[in-house]
């Protein structure tokens, strides 16, 4: 375990914005977090890679990033293998250790950054697959009650971009591995738009290989989004609204070309890009912070950007979207400590 006070956590976010924490505690084993005093979520912040989070304020207690390694198969049978993955293994290593020993499912989910602890807060998803389609369980420190909670896959209310720990019970568990049941025969996942073109592109012809499918996916991703490395950002700023069936049809009379996909629970998801182009908003800049002129959905920190600054581009986007459309834009990454930012509790 590690621990330094009044830490920078500028290069722990990969928006790259400034903010301190009082104390910064990094836990490499169980046995470290037991060490501690309990955890006080209105003080304290649990960290990944810090790539789905904007920091608009500092962390008056301590921030507990988890750096809990290890890979180890469970089990194993002529259909799948059972995993046990530690909350701080990076994931897209896990999914390239996954393609080089021939378990499935994961190579549509490449290059997505941050920790395999964080990929069950928001069900990370890509390319048409999401990580509940392979995660079995999580196993996790339960902050309120102080005690170890096995969560089962059903438990853990995975949805589009979310979750129990980011909507229902935020602050409550500290994730520390996750289960996955990883096909070893290959079934390729190759209907989502661009990658059969990709896959065209690289030559490959007939069925591809899991690391033929994970190289093309690697690469649109290099094409579309801005490298964080470059520019500071957090993947995708917003979620794609999902509305009543009946918002859908009268936004469609409006606005033929917003594209629409329904949901097999009668909802309609609607492309917040689309959106937010419509509205001119791209390249709009607030301070050192702007609407990628790439990609729509993303922020970037252009230089010396603030997370208030930030902010206060993500809610001149939310509002002018809200008063063209009607339809108020969720963002995906957490705010930490803007006023007014906070998502409301699910039941
Ligand atoms: P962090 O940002 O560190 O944390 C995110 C949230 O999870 C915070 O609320 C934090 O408190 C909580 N948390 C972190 N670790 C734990 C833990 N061990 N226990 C409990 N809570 C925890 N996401 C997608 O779904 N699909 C994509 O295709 C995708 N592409 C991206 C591309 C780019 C360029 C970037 C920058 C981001 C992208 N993201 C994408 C978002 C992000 O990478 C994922 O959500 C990722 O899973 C976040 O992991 P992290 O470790 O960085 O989490
Ligand atoms: P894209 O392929 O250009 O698609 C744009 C948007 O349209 C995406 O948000 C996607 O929703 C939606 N979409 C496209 N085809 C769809 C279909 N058949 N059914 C339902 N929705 C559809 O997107 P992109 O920005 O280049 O990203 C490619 C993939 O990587 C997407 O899956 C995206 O979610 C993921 N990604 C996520 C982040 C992040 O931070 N969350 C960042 C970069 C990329 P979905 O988002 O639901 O797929």
């Amino acid at each position: 375990m590690k621990v330094a006070e009044q830490a920078s956590l500028e290069s722990l976010n990969t928006f790259r914005v400034p903010a301190r924490a009082a104390l910064l505690v990094t836990l490499e084993s169980e046995e470290d977090l037991l060490s501690l005093p309990p955890p006080r979520p209105d003080r304290d912040l649990l960290l990944g890679g810090g790539s789905n989070i904007l920091l608009v304020d500092d962390v008056p207690g301590t921030v507990l990033l988890n750096r809990i390694r290890g890979i180890d198969v469970l089990e194993r049978d002529a259909d799948a293998i059972l995993i046990e993955v530690g909350a701080g293994e990076n994931w897209h290593a896990l999914v390239q250790h996954a393609i080089a020993h021939g378990w499935h499912g994961l190579e549509n989910l490449s290059l997505i950054p941050g920790l395999a602890g964080a990929a069950p807060v928001q069900n990370i998803g890509a390319y048409g697959v999401e990580l509940s389609s392979v995660l079995r369980s999580v196993t996790a420190w339960d902050m309120q009650r102080a005690t170890w909670a096995v969560l089962d896959a059903a438990d853990c209310r995975l949805g589009y971009r979310d979750s129990l720990f980011r909507s229902h019970e935020p602050d409550r568990y500290l994730i520390t591995s996750i289960r996955l049941r990883l096909p070893l025969p290959f079934t390729p996942r190759i209907e989502y738009a661009g990658i059969a073109e990709a896959l065209a592109r690289d030559g490959v012809t007939g069925s591809p290989s899991a690391a033929q499918v994970s190289q093309a996916v690697i690469r649109l991703r290099q094409q579309k989004l801005p490298d964080p490395q470059q520019a500071g950002n957090a993947g995708s700023f917003f979620k794609n609204p999902e509305v009543g069936a009946d918002t859908a049809g009268v936004l469609a009379d409006g606005f033929p070309a917003l594209p629409r996909w329904p949901l097999a629970d009668g909802a309609v998801k609607l492309s917040a890009a689309w959106m937010i182009e419509h509205c001119s908003l791209k390249g709009l800049a607030r301070g050192g912070a702007a609407v990628s002129g790439r990609h729509a959905l993303v922020l970037v920190n252009e230089g010396h950007a603030t997370g208030a600054e930030v902010w206060q581009l993500a809610t001149e986007v939310m509002n002018r979207v809200e008063d063209r459309f009607g339809i108020r834009l969720e963002p995906e990454p957490r705010i930490y400590r803007a006023p007014g930012a906070r998502a409301e509790r699910k039941p």
